[in-house]
């Protein structure tokens, strides 16, 4: 009992030291930040947070970059039956990284607008491409609008998706895709960062 209380007591004073100052003063925001619990830092997160987003596109990138969209693979494991197969390709199981995008339809709708970007290259798997575009934003003016494009493109296809699921709508590929840089060529003069690589683009891809 005794042993354990001097171990504690031991604890609380090595704790107390690093909230202290250079000059042996106690730090309330040292304190602070020892206090707030500490999660891992996720590449994703200055993706999601990214500004100009329209909060309803922040959302759904939020989720899914969590792999929290209701995907029939999850609502599957919470005993919610729902027809399995992807409703862009029909031949796949709907899972998160078969839409964004390892689907071939949707997969096909990201490199064009990757190509309309001057990025022309193999799609990889949905790990590889998040990653990729995290990696992008850091860069510069291209980089922002080219993970501003994944955002938008991950809300389209969740949007699309569900219409297609629940409303027995039709996908048109370059309609989304005219939606999707209509959007960046709109918001783009307003950021100082984005004029320059927005004036060496296209109007659509
Ligand atoms: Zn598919």
């Amino acid at each position: 009992m005794v042993i354990q209380q001097v171990m504690v007591q031991g604890d609380l004073l090595a704790k107390l030291g690093t909230m202290q100052n250079m000059d042996g003063s106690f730090s309330i925001k040292k304190m602070y930040l020892h206090l707030i619990p500490q999660h891992p830092k996720v590449p994703w997160k200055s993706l999601a947070l990214q500004q100009n987003i329209h909060p309803q596109v922040k959302f759904i990138l939020w989720l899914a970059m969590q792999n929290r969209l209701a995907t029939v693979d999850r609502l599957q494991m919470i005993g919610i039956q729902a027809p399995m197969a992807c409703v862009f390709c029909h031949g796949s199981i709907e899972t998160h990284a078969h839409l964004f995008f390892e689907c071939h339809v949707t997969g096909a709708l990201w490199l064009r607008l990757l190509t309309w970007l001057g990025h022309i290259r193999n799609r990889g798997d949905a790990k590889h491409e998040l990653q990729w575009v995290c990696m992008a934003k850091r860069k510069n003016g291209l980089g922002a609008i080219i993970s501003w494009a994944y955002a938008m493109t991950v809300y389209v296809i969740w949007r699309e998706r569900n219409l297609l699921r629940f409303e027995k709508s039709t996908y048109d590929e370059d309609r989304v895709s005219r939606e999707i840089t209509l959007h960046i060529h709109i918001r783009g003069p307003n950021l100082r960062k984005w004029r320059k690589p927005l004036s060496l683009l296209s109007l659509y891809p």
